[in-house]
């Protein structure tokens, strides 16, 4: 059977994580989150006390980093110079920090190799923003997963019930305009994705569109 590479790129809750990490365990294939890659950088810019506008700062420590990714009882963990970050990239101003050094070319290009010898020889499930239009132009299947900004700002909130869900709705608005907006790689659905909006959908019943459509392909 002749494996491949799925792309999967959407806005933040969208549920394309959680999709990604199901499909990828119903095919038997490798997860890629890149989402973490931009989150650690984020996080290290942060503990470093430099400026996210600072792009040849966030750049140098972009490449300073090395990733190493496991399973662990389930899950996906993140090693960045040999200490875990998986806990501390959750934060919400590590994930505003992350969308803020995403938009330096310098960041971008540090961590591109990476992600392109991550997805090898396919047998891999990519998650992003910029997958299947820079990352792996060639992704046999890409995914743009979408949702209301309504449905997705309830989706955080649930994990965020400490905050007001107007702000948390405020902050998912502001991560888009920054993600679409950006002059390097923004977030936008490429020419040749299938784009699923998840609004009312369980995440099986994605899963179960976007396996089919790779089990069709794989065949
Ligand atoms: O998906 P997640 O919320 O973890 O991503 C955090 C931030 O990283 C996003 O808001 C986006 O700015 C950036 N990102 C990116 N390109 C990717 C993945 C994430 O620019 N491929």
């Amino acid at each position: 059977m002749r494996e491949i590479a799925i792309a999967v790129d959407g806005p933040g809750s969208s549920g394309k994580g959680t999709v990604a990490r199901r499909v990828a365990e119903v095919l038997g294939y490798q997860l890629v989150d890149t989402g973490t890659m931009y989150r650690t950088v984020g996080l290290f810019v942060l503990r470093a006390g430099e400026d996210v506008r600072d792009e040849a700062a966030c750049a140098r420590i972009a490449a300073s980093i090395q990733f190493r990714f496991a399973f662990a009882g389930g899950a996906l963990s993140i090693e960045a110079n040999g200490e875990d970050v998986s806990a501390e990239i959750r934060g919400e101003a590590v994930g505003a920090a992350a969308s803020a050094v995403a938009v330096h070319p310098g960041v971008r290009s540090a961590l591109l190799g990476l992600q392109r010898s991550l997805a090898g020889h396919g047998g891999v499930v990519m998650d992003g923003r910029d997958i299947g239009t820079v990352v792996l132009p060639n992704a046999e299947l890409k995914i743009y997963l979408d949702a209301s900004l309504d449905e997705r700002a309830r989706r955080r909130w649930k994990e965020h019930e400490e905050r007001s869900f107007e702000a948390v709705k405020e902050e998912l608005a502001a991560r888009d305009y920054q993600d679409t907006h950006r002059a390097v790689a923004p977030l936008r659905c490429a020419d040749d994705a299938i784009r699923i909006d998840s609004t009312g959908l369980t995440i099986e019943a994605v899963v179960k569109h976007i396996v089919a459509l790779a089990r069709a392909l794989r065949a």
